[in-house]
């Protein structure tokens, strides 16, 4: 896949429809893969943090989330297609699970705001399986929450930990899992939490 190089950053030249329909293909085909949608906050703090760019660059897809990466992109002749955020990519792959009964993991937020997104997803996705869930505040020390996302083998986890956590958690813990879609979802949960 084509690549367009930010700041050190390798952003894949994808589009939303493109991206969504690959994810769909790695869960139909028990693959891994690990997505980060990357704004220009994102790329600064990886200019700053080596562990943090070493953790980006494990991902299989980094899309340009925000109009400041579309611009550097085009500025560099080499034009990322479209914006492609965290929370839209969600919302489709919830589409595809709510058809296919695909088994999901939520993994971030506020306890209280965790259980408003479990609701949520039950009443509007009810055939989505949530094999899993726990909120963004645990302490890293232990493995119990990868431990957890192993024991529950989902096909989809949402990573909603913020920047730059939830990209050093997948990074981190994702050689344990043997399958599934690993996506970073931001402030996500928040919003579907209401
Ligand atoms: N969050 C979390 N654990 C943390 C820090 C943040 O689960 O240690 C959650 C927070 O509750 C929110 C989400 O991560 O639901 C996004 O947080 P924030 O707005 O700080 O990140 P951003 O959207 O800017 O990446």
């Amino acid at each position: 896949m084509k690549h367009v190089k930010i700041m050190g950053i390798p952003f894949t030249h994808i589009t939303h429809r493109t991206l969504v329909q690959k994810l769909e293909e790695h869960i139909r085909l028990g693959e891994k893969s690990f997505i980060i949608t990357a704004n220009p906050e994102i790329v600064m703090h990886a200019n700053a943090d080596y562990e943090y760019m070493r953790s980006i660059h494990k991902a299989n897809y980094i899309t340009a989330d925000g109009i400041g990466i579309i611009r550097a992109s085009q500025l560099m002749k080499e034009p990322l297609p479209e914006r492609v955020t965290g929370y839209d990519v969600m919302i489709d792959m919830l589409e595809i699970a709510e058809k296919e009964q695909y088994k999901i993991f939520l993994l971030g937020a506020h306890p209280d705001v965790l259980n408003r997104v479990e609701a949520n997803i039950q009443k509007y996705y009810p055939n989505v399986e949530i094999v899993g869930k726990h909120d963004g505040y645990f302490d890293w020390n232990h493995n119990d929450v990868a431990e957890q996302v192993k024991e529950a083998n989902p096909d989809l986890t949402f990573v909603a930990l913020g920047a730059p956590k939830q990209e050093k958690w997948i990074a981190q813990n994702i050689d344990q899992f043997e399958k599934g879609v690993f996506l970073c979802v931001g402030g996500s949960f928040d919003v579907i939490g209401g």
